[in-house]
């Protein structure tokens, strides 16, 4: 503890009251999402959506839209429905109660409890796994059930009863910062005196994992209709509410869609979705007959609603006016 509050850093949701709004936007915007890169999506949804009722009153477009750029937007749909349980029936009160809320699972609820309520439950993501498992040199694959119980329960075995949302934090920050994959810094560890994979030398091969699923190349072609008389409007089409990913959202069409078409190749980008690699050829050319349904929009536009991160990257490369994310 002495350690975490001499190195923590100094973000924009660690106020010392532990305001549970803020903690609870930051932990879900954290969820596979590095720090650095949650900042000024953090700042920019607070600017939108001060406060719970604000969120609650929103409309999900606008929410999908101050998201827009982080990904897993079913963070977002969640963070928005659980506002409006919110609003309805108070500010949970416990873990059980966090429980409840849309999007939450015992991760984010003990991370909640802990740093926003100040009650005992360890909270264990990738990094807290790590420092465990080096700890107590622990061999066990950190997807099995058991393994992960077992790790559980040291955490909670170790957490500081009199600060937990602040001994959370510091396993996760020991994590992130010191107890790093590959090749920890263990010299300058806080707790190297305890460390049983440091003393038997096998903190390199710590935590066993199941090895990575193969990434899958995925071709995919996407057409950017200019319009005449102007270079910067975008025609898009928004994808339906039946769609499993990003419902809702404005995207490209594609261009198998036009089949006589005669647009040019002249782009690719490449975008990958956990074990799925997009490669992407980009066409231009004057827009057909015939638009399916979808809408044209100026540049200034495009900021106001949700635009799925692969038409973000198209249109940014083609200079369209796109907001850089
Ligand atoms: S001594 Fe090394 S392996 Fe052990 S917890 Fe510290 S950084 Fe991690």
């Amino acid at each position: 503890m002495a350690w975490y509050d001499r190195v923590k850093r100094d973000l924009p949701w660690r106020t010392p009251a532990g305001d549970f709004y803020r903690v609870w936007v930051s932990e879900t915007m954290l969820q596979q999402t590095r720090v650095e890169a949650v900042i000024p999506y953090f700042e920019r949804f607070l600017a939108c959506f001060p406060d719970v009722e604000c969120l609650a009153r929103a409309a999900e477009a606008d929410v999908l839209t101050a998201w827009n750029g982080l990904g897993y937007y079913s963070r977002a749909r969640n963070l928005h429905r659980a506002a409006k349980q919110i609003a309805s029936t108070g500010v949970p009160d416990n873990f059980d109660r966090l429980l409840e809320l849309a999007g939450i699972g015992p991760y984010t609820a003990a991370a909640m409890a802990s740093i926003a309520l100040g009650q005992p439950h360890a909270a264990v993501d990738g990094n807290v796994i790590r420092v465990i498992s080096r700890l107590t040199n622990d061999p066990g694959e950190i997807s099995a059930p058991a393994t992960r119980a077992r790790f559980a329960e040291e955490a909670q075995r170790l957490l500081d009863r009199h600060r937990p949302g602040d001994f959370n934090q510091a396993m996760m920050e020991l994590g992130a910062t010191v107890c790093v994959p590959g090749s920890p810094g263990c010299n300058e560890c806080p707790v190297n005196r305890f460390c049983q994979a440091r003393e038997k030398g096998t903190e390199r091969e710590l935590p066993v994992k199941l090895k990575k699923a193969k990434t899958r190349d995925i071709e995919l072609d996407l057409a950017l209709f200019t319009k005449r008389g102007t270079k910067s409007h975008v025609f898009l089409v928004q994808r339906g509410p039946e769609e499993r990913r990003l419902a809702g959202f404005w995207e490209l069409p594609a261009k198998n869609l036009f089949p006589t078409w005669t647009g040019q190749p002249v782009r690719q980008i490449v975008h990958q979705i956990v074990n799925d690699r997009f490669r992407i050829t980009i066409w231009q050319g004057p827009a057909p007959r015939g638009l399916p349904s979808g809408k044209w929009f100026g540049p200034a536009e495009l900021d106001l609603v949700p635009v799925t991160t692969v038409a973000r990257k198209a249109l940014r490369q083609e200079n369209q006016g796109i907001p850089p994310v």
